[in-house]
């Protein structure tokens, strides 16, 4: 599996897997768990998840999917903006811890900004990791500006990762976050780096997936995976889009393919506030 280096020195999968709205349906419950597993086994190992998913669900069903598994996975969360004071941080982390069934978190991100001081989210974080609740923090979805002012309160690296939107037809960060974030040796997680399932399946992804005998879907994660500097986190439900996935890191997109993807999908030439979903 190819790593990527968190600003800790620690090395992550560069593809993980995403759960949100997973553990809503008790119809789908066990295929979920089994797609977990069956990307853990593929070594998808960083698994995303948030107290916001399914309103707590989502964490149980992953935490049922770690059962006897939980020391092979580097397991990441996320709270609330309005949970994220001084004291709610920590609260919001006990609740999580539980219902994943551990007791650490491998890193803890604030979901969104809301109306803490970062300085008491700060805090917090630090207080976590110093009681072994949480190996590492970080962010997600702040923009350039929003991270100046982040750093303006921290001591070295600390925050290990911005999580953000980033796909094919999302390629705002590209403007100046993702060099902001290359610069500080912090690498960026994309989240729906398919864009939920709904990136364009014709066109130059059609052509590309054909020459290279994948689908377009596996082609668009290939792409958003080709810099160093990104980790992607696809959500699949089905074991079959699983290994899709994890085959996704054995494509080389040549520069005549990337070309035709910058052609229909380009680069930004201007500054856009950052997109969240
Ligand atoms: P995504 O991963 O871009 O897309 C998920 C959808 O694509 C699902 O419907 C899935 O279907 C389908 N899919 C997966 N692999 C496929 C394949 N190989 N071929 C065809 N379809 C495939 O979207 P996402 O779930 O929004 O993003 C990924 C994760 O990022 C989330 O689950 C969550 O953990 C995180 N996230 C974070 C934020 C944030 O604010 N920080 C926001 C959004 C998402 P099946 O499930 O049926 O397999």
């Amino acid at each position: 599996m190819k790593t990527v280096t968190l600003p800790s020195g620690v090395k992550v999968p560069a593809l993980g897997q995403g759960t949100w709205f997973m553990g809503e349906q008790r119809s789908r419950r066990a295929d979920e768990i089994a797609a977990l597993r069956h990307g853990i086994d593929l070594g998808m190992t960083l698994i995303d998840t948030a107290e916001m998913y399914g309103d707590g669900a989502t964490e149980e069903l992953v935490g049922e999917a770690l059962q006897g598994r939980r020391d092979e996975v580097f397991l990441v969360s996320k709270v609330y903006p309005w949970n994220a004071s001084r004291k709610g941080t920590k609260q919001a982390c006990e609740r999580s811890l539980k219902r994943l069934k551990t007791d650490r978190l491998d890193l803890y991100l604030l979901h969104w900004r809301g109306n803490v001081p970062f300085r008491d989210t700060i805090a917090a974080m630090e207080e976590l990791v110093a009681e072994g609740k949480i190996r590492y923090w970080g962010v997600s979805n702040l923009d350039t500006d929003d991270m100046d002012e982040l750093y303006e309160h921290l001591d070295g690296e600390r925050c290990q990762i911005n999580q953000v939107l980033y796909n094919l037809t999302r390629r705002g960060p590209e403007y100046d976050l993702m060099s902001w974030a290359r610069e500080r040796r912090m690498p960026v997680m994309a989240y729906s780096p398919i864009e939920q399932g709904r990136v364009p399946a014709d066109g130059a992804l059609a052509d590309i997936a054909a020459k290279h005998g994948v689908s377009p879907y596996q082609v668009a994660l290939s792409w958003v995976i080709r810099d160093d500097n990104v980790i992607a986190i696809p959500k699949a439900a089905r074991a079959e889009h699983v290994a899709e996935n994890r085959a996704s890191l054995d494509i080389m997109l040549d520069d005549e393919d990337l070309a035709l993807l910058d052609a229909e999908f380009p680069a930004p030439d201007y500054k856009m506030p950052l997109e969240m979903l």
